[in-house]
């Protein structure tokens, strides 16, 4: 059996990986803070350098961390590109309060350690553990770790884009789901402002001569909000309205954020469409829109499923099955990948729960089985 190991040779030890997460958790790295993240950047790409992989790190941009590539120095053509961000979005000092590092039973508790130290550790262990062994992957891969996923990938998009294009498989080490799951799509997301012009009037004396920015806006809201169709997989959410001057102001100016989720590129296009083309609903005011798609849909396509297939086989030989969730809302890099065609499976961290809450914790007993998960997708993808 591929789990017996055979005495002398290294195993996958559970105390060893935590260990590792636990020190990339202890450097906190919220998103926006570009030193704090470029510290936990020096640590992995010292521990790559260690394991001989080229490196490439680039400065980051617009008050965001460094985007560190790590190359296997052997293989040949389309490889494995692993994708792993090191930002979280705790803010410095909630390691002293909520999320103190602590083992609870089966859980351990810490700063972006669900979302996702772990899953970022648990690849870099698993291409060490091959290497320990003596072994190669049959593919050349590059590990891409991004410092600030958490907000988009602005500067890192395009990074990720080009590189994809040069891979044959994506492995996205987001967190396992509930019940040890991955994830083999995921809603694409827009974003979009809509603005509303109207006219002030003084709100006692020249009531008449107003034409109130809020009350189209709270008729737009519920225009909008209708949308929602959950048989369709489509969520809209006006989530930030800001209006008016004054309470004895008839509103001149009302804006609105909104988001959205869409399960495939065709309702993508048509859901853009019909925002970017709302009208007023009363008369005298103007509305305007803004905004569009940020997040590609990942669609669970043919080559997706082949490579879920794959991982559920080699989760059979530890005698686990492997499921995954339904299509959900959520969006990480993955998007980018699938979105562009390369067979991408996500959330092949460690399982856990409470991502960017106060309780965000991972399960011990799922760290062996998801590092044995990656190590053999590492040997045996070719
Ligand atoms: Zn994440």
């Amino acid at each position: 059996m591929a789990v017996e190991a055979k005495k002398n040779e290294p195993k996958i030890d559970a105390e060893e990986v935590l260990e590792g997460i636990v020190e990339w958790v202890s450097i906190e790295s919220p998103s926006h803070d570009a030193k704090s993240v470029n510290v936990v950047v020096d640590k992995v790409e010292g521990q790559f350098r260690d394991l001989g992989l080229k490196l490439d790190r680039t400065p980051g941009r617009d008050g965001f961390g460094d985007i560190l590539e790590c190359r296997t120095p052997w293989g040949e053509g389309k490889g494995i590109l692993v994708l792993a961000h090191l930002d979280t979005v705790h803010p410095i000092g909630m390691i002293e309060r909520d999320l103190r590092v602590r083992r609870e039973g089966d859980s351990i508790f810490g700063p972006g350690i669900y979302d996702m130290k772990a899953g970022g550790y648990i690849a870099y262990y698993a291409l060490r553990h091959l290497i320990r062994q003596g072994k190669k992957t049959k593919l050349p891969v590059t590990f891409l770790f991004i410092p600030e996923e958490e907000v988009g990938s602005p500067t890192s998009r395009a990074r990720i884009e080009a590189i994809a294009k040069d891979h044959k498989y994506c492995l996205v080490m987001e967190p396992g789901r509930d019940g040890d799951k991955v994830v083999t799509s995921r809603k694409g997301v827009g974003r979009f402002v809509m603005t509303v012009k109207g006219r002030a009037s003084h709100a006692g004396v020249r009531h008449e001569d107003g034409r109130s920015a809020i009350l189209e806006m709270a008729k737009q809201i519920v225009r909008l909000e209708a949308k929602t169709d959950y048989a369709r997989g489509i969520t809209i959410n006006v989530g930030l309205v800001r209006g008016g001057t004054g309470v004895n102001v008839v509103s001149a100016e009302c804006t609105a954020e909104i988001d959205l989720r869409v399960p495939s590129q065709q309702l993508a296009e048509e859901m853009t469409h019909w925002f970017l083309g709302l009208e007023p609903i009363g008369s005298d005011v103007e509305v305007t829109v803004s905004g569009g798609m940020n997040r590609p849909p990942y669609q669970k396509d043919a080559g997706i499923t082949d490579l879920f297939g794959k991982a559920q086989a080699i989760y059979r030989e530890i005698g686990k099955e492997l499921n995954d969730v339904p299509l959900t809302g959520g969006g990480s890099d993955g998007n980018f990948t699938a979105a562009l065609g390369l067979p991408t499976l996500d959330g092949l961290g460690a399982d856990g729960k409470g991502a960017h809450a106060a309780y965000e914790q991972i399960y011990y007993s799922s760290l062996v089985p998801r590092t044995y998960l990656c190590t053999r997708l590492l040997e045996t993808l070719e």
